[in-house]
Formats: structure tokens, sequence, C-alpha cells
């Protein structure tokens, strides 16, 4: 066997036996397939396809290349949750402390922002002195003491992920159904937990543009979870218009903690918090999510994780803000038909809430409030949304990514449905 002939017969659509990929994944790892030979694999994949043995024999092949987490010491039901990435999307902040206010175990793994969608690992560091850097053991620890931790992904689990990743970025083939289902449930299935919660965003926003292809990802994630023995359930979302009110680190921590709190809650953001746990929580869901908003046990959990995790969360609150603040107004009335998650994403990267290069580094105070959404009317120089930035030429950027992004009509539109459909 060799590399050559493997690729041949996947450009030529015909089906590769476990050992192929196996001899792919391993040779990969040790360098003796080049980078060339496997974008020109990852290419047949992404035009060719790969059935449901094929990619199950991929994850697998992933998984062995590292790690696998032995949760087996935790005692109570372990769940992890993913989403594939958004605009505003602080689902994890909210979930993670509430199911473990709910008597869960939560060993989550979150990613840093990518291109306009933020990530998990940012926005807790924005909370001053949080570790994201826990080791395994201490991670472990974390879970058994208080029933949650979040850390970045650990680099010993499916490095060859981490490899194929990189390669896949630069190489015109992060688009592939088999590619991403592999991937993200690589990491999912060796981070050990016994349920996984997937969010496949939907639109604009998104990888997955429409519902179809969205269905179609679902269902191979969902094989494949299958196949290793775990509950997966995954709901797909609606990712045209960002989600929640706050777009930024900081500020979606904020909104995070009055959601927590009750103080605030975003319906959409709501649905989505609540409707997740559905299939967990059972038909009682509602009352029980209420119960731990309510008492305060699922705030409490959040600032416990903090402090467990070196944080300092009353530094957070009462830290003073140095960013400006833009208003952003209507230019005409109407209802906003549009509010773009792409746009406002890029706007946010551009006055500094994400990375435009590997190396930059974020402020973690400026970000975008929206004061509206689809389906608002509004008055000419209603403000539509709050730009809160340091930089006046960034800024400018800002606005140019927001005027893209935004259209107000003469008629009402009927906003879309957070929760497209749900597939367990
Ligand atoms: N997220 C991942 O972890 N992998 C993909 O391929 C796409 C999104």
């Amino acid at each position: 066997m060799n590399i050559i002939q493997i690729i041949e017969k996947k450009r030529f659509n015909k089906t590769l036996t476990k050992n192929e990929i196996n001899f792919f994944i391993d040779n990969y790892i040790k360098g003796e397939v080049k980078d060339y030979q496997a974008s020109s694999l990852l290419m047949a994949i992404c035009i060719n396809g790969m059935n449901d043995d094929e990619i199950f024999h991929l994850t697998d092949a992933m998984i062995k290349s590292g790690d696998t987490l032995d949760l087996t010491q935790i005692k109570n039901i372990t769940v992890d949750k993913h989403s594939t990435g958004g605009v505003g999307d602080k689902v994890t902040l909210i979930l993670t402390p509430l199911l473990a206010s709910l008597g869960y175990s939560v060993c989550k793994m979150s990613g840093r922002g990518l291109g306009y969608t933020g990530g998990t690992i940012d926005k807790l560091e924005s909370i001053p002195g949080f570790r994201t850097d826990l080791n395994t053991s201490e991670f472990i620890k974390q879970v058994k003491n208080i029933g949650v931790s979040i850390v970045g992904q650990n680099k010993n689990l499916v490095p060859a992920d981490k490899l194929l990743y990189e390669l896949r970025d630069v190489s015109g083939t992060v688009n592939s159904m088999a590619l991403i289902a592999s991937s993200i449930m690589s990491k999912k299935i060796a981070a050990g937990s016994d349920i996984i919660i997937l969010d496949i965003k939907c639109g604009d926003g998104a990888f997955m543009k429409n519902l179809d292809d969205a269905r179609c990802l679902a269902n191979k994630m969902i094989i494949i979870g299958r196949r290793f023995n775990k509950k997966t359930i995954v709901h797909i979302t609606q990712m045209n218009e960002p989600l929640g009110k706050m777009i930024g680190n900081s500020l979606e921590v904020q909104e995070s903690l009055d959601f927590l709190d009750g103080t605030y809650q975003d319906a959409d953001l709501k649905t989505l918090v609540y409707e997740s746990l559905k299939e967990i929580l059972g038909e009682d869901y509602k009352r029980k999510i209420n119960d731990k908003i309510s008492d305060l046990s699922a705030y409490n959990k959040f600032k416990e994780l903090v402090v467990s995790q070196g944080g300092d969360i009353d530094l957070f609150s009462n830290k003073e803000i140095n960013s400006k603040v833009y208003e952003y107004k209507a230019e005409t009335s109407g209802y906003l038909s549009e509010i773009r998650a792409q746009n406002i994403g890029q706007a946010s990267v551009n006055i500094g809430a994400g990375r435009m290069d590997k190396s930059d580094t974020i402020d973690y105070e400026v970000g975008i409030e929206m004061c509206h959404k689809v389906g608002d009317k509004v008055n000419c120089s209603d403000v539509v949304l709050k730009i809160y930035y340091k930089d006046d030429r960034k800024l400018k950027n800002a606005i140019e990514e927001i005027k893209l992004g935004i259209k107000i009509i003469k008629s009402k539109k009927i906003p879309e449905k957070i929760i497209l459909d749900t597939i367990v």
C-alpha cells in the first residue's frame, strides 16, 4: 500500500478501506506522508465525499493518533457540548454552569475565535486571571469537585486533527461534510463524555449555508456518535443574525452573567439554552431550569467555575471600561429585514474583538451591542446598535462593514426561528 494509490483511489471515487485510512493518518502524523500528498487526498475527499464506514474509520484513526480522557472516576453523567461556531454565541458560558447546577458533570474543551466567529476560550480569558490551560489531572479534579471545567483543547488529544485542520485551512478543504464530521466528533469522543450536545449553525454566518446541508452533517455526526456508543443530540440553529444582544469577549461574559442571574434574557438565546436541555432533562425541563436560575445556583456555579480556574469575577465586574461608544443609527424608517451575522462578526474583528492574524492580541473590552433585532420597526435615526471601540481608524472600517449587513425595508419581515431542527 502507498499513499499515491490511496489518493488515486479516492480521486476515482472508490471506497477507502479501514487499513488505507489508518495508513494515511499514521504516516501523515509521522511526516512520511507529505503535506502536498495529504492535501491532494483531502481535496479528493472534498469532491467525492466518504460513506459512513469511511467517516467512522477516519474518526477512529484520528482518535487513535493521541490520548483519550478516562472519565470513569467521575460518577455523575458526563456531558460535552460543541457549536460549529457563530457570532454572539455565548451558549457554552450559560449551559455549562447550568448543567453542573442540575447535577451533571461538564468536561468542556473549547476553542479560540476563528475568522469572524468568537471562541469560548477568548471570552473566558477576558476575566482577569482565568486559566484555560489546566492540565488533565487538574481538569478532571475540578469536574469531580464542582461539576464543571472549561479549558482549551488538550494538545495530546487528536493531534491528527490539529495537523489536518491547519492544512485544510490553507488548501481550500475546510468545507467537507466528512472532514468536518470526523474533525469535531474525534475531539468529542476522545474527550470521553457520555452525552454530546451539538449545535450546528446554519445560515449566512455559518459553514452550513442551508438546512439540507446542515441536516446531512447532523446525520453523519449522529451516526459516528452511535458507533462509539455516545448519546448525541444535534440542534440545527439559525446563524443569519447574531445570537443575543452582545458581541465581543467581556460583553458576552457580562450577557451570560445577566442571563444566569435572570437580569436579562434575550428571547432567542433563552429558547436555545432551554431547548438544548429538553432531551436530557425530560418534559419538565423548563421548571428544572427556571428553578436553578431563580435560586441563583447556576449563577453561583459560574462564579465557582471562575474562582476555581483562578479568575477574579469581582475585578471583572468592577473594572472601569475604557472604550468609547458609537451609536449606529437607522438611515431610514421601516423594518429591519437583515442584520447579517457575518458582517457584524467581521466588524467586531475590525475593532479588535477578534484576530485578523494568528499573532494578533484581542482587546477584550471592545464589541457591539445590538439594540434591535430582525423584524423590529425602527424610525430614521433610531439607534440600531452600539459599537464599543478604542481606535477611530478601526471604527471607520467597522462602520463600513456593518453598512453592508443591515437592511431596512418598508414591510415587516417575520424573523426566522432560532432552532431549525433537532435530531437525536
Ligand atoms: N470545527 C472543527 O473542529 N472542525 C471542523 O472541521 C470545522 C469546525
